[in-house]
């Protein structure tokens, strides 16, 4: 019984956790609420699923926010190449991006989702669908009764929860464990949206002309940092990497010609001979596209098109205000969730030993690119070789 292991949730830090035990020989059984597995890891490949990142372990490690966790540690443990590695071995094919990032091959999530399922199933992994985990009870012995909706009870030698985040949920869908780690001493922090669009005021004329337009290799600059990139133009607002990766409520920066200094746009400008506007100036000298000409046509400050100097700066420095993030229910992961200083380095929880949880149900945070897949399935193996040697015989 020692070596039953029970994981709640069937999203990829689940189901990397299952692989490993499974392979080491235990006895797994995954409980989902859902119907059938890997829900929002079908939802990620809808718009290409980007499954790992090629930067170094270092600036790999640096992209994550949430101290407790040795991420340095945790990525040598179970690297990029080694996720890489497990895909091909279930027989995907995958490629590396001009952004760095890596891709499967057909784009989607559902080849990988399948040949995963396929191959846990090999391995003797049993799925329980529609069972929605509603309790925790430590029993005498040291083994735990998980409870479902469904009335139903198990019991297991360790339990793994990998429950994930609160983001892009059905509007009826908030998250019901937080309350039942709550009861257990466990502390969580309050949900929020992370990596998400923002909202902007536009100007109905600006929108017109511009809405699902993209502003092409600029840099959003704000008191989280700088982050070049593509940013589309919706209409209520904003969304893209730089947004998710720097977007905070209030005036942020935009660059909206990275690949030359102020000086150079100046120049640029003065050199048309025709006695122009700045604005006609630029778009004669400048390559500016539809969304950044209407940007400036429509919200540029009142003295940013009165000059060549002053419209340079304003392409160097336009200002953008921020309003309010987009709610949580739209947004790619989310921060909050258990708190770190609850588990300890393999993942267990401090309050109830025996009990492990990893991936986006615990509050740490990435920008996209492959770092939040990527975290889950490193976290995933580590705290499946922590159980294994739980549960293996001393
Ligand atoms: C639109 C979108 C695009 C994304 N694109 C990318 C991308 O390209 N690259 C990337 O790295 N990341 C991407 N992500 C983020 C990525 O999908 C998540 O970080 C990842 O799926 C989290 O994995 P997880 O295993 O922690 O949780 P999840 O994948 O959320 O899985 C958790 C599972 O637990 C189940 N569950 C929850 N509560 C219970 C309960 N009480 N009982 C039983 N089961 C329960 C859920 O139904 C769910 O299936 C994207 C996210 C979104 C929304």
């Amino acid at each position: 019984m020692k070596r039953a292991i029970g994981i709640v949730g069937s999203g990829p830090a689940g189901l990397m956790a299952a692989s490993v035990l499974a392979s080491h020989g235990l006895t797994v059984t995954v409980f989902e609420k859902n119907r059938g597995p890997g829900r929002k890891l079908l939802i990620a490949g809808a718009s290409g699923l980007n499954i790992t990142n090629s930067l170094s372990e270092e600036d790999f490690a640096a992209q994550y926010e949430g101290s407790g966790i040795d991420w340095r540690k945790l990525l040598r443990d179970f690297s990029p190449t080694d996720w890489l590695a497990f895909i091909h071995r279930l027989g995907l094919e995958t490629f590396l991006g001009t952004s760095g990032r890596y891709f499967v091959r057909e784009m989607k999530a559902s080849g990988l989702l399948r040949r995963w399922i396929d191959d846990l199933r090999e391995k003797k992994v049993r799925f329980q669908y529609g069972t929605e985990w509603t309790g925790l009870t430590p029993q005498p012995d040291g083994r735990y009764l998980l409870s479902f909706a469904d009335g139903s009870q198990h019991e297991f030698g360790a339990v793994l929860l990998a429950l994930g985040g609160a983001s892009w949920l059905d509007i009826n869908d908030t998250p019901q464990w937080p309350a039942i780690l709550t009861a257990r001493g466990i502390h969580t922090v309050p949900f929020a949206a992370a990596n998400c669009g923002f909202d902007v005021d536009w100007k109905p004329k600006f929108l017109r002309e511009a809405a699902q337009q993209p502003l092409k290799n600029v840099v959003l600059s704000s008191p989280a940092g700088d982050r070049k990139g593509d940013i589309l133009i919706t209409e209520y607002g904003v969304e893209g990497t730089p947004v998710y990766a720097c977007g905070r409520t209030g005036t942020s920066y935009l660059d909206l010609k990275a690949d030359l200094s102020e000086k150079d746009i100046q120049d640029r400008l003065d050199g048309v001979r025709e006695n122009l506007a700045p604005l006609r100036r630029a778009q004669r000298a400048l390559k500016i596209g539809v969304a950044a000409q209407a940007l400036l046509y429509h919200h540029a400050p009142a003295d940013a098109l009165g000059s060549n100097a002053a419209l340079a700066h304003c392409l160097k420095h336009f200002p953008l205000v921020l309003l309010r993030p987009r709610p949580l229910s739209e947004a790619i992961s989310s921060t909050g969730g258990i708190a770190l200083d609850e588990i300890n380095a393999d993942f267990s929880l401090k309050k109830t030993p025996g009990v492990y949880a990893v991936g986006e149900m615990l509050d740490w945070s990435a920008p996209t690119g492959g770092f939040l897949i990527q975290a889950c399935v490193s976290q995933g193996y580590a705290a499946a070789q922590a159980i294994w040697q739980h549960a293996s015989p001393q």
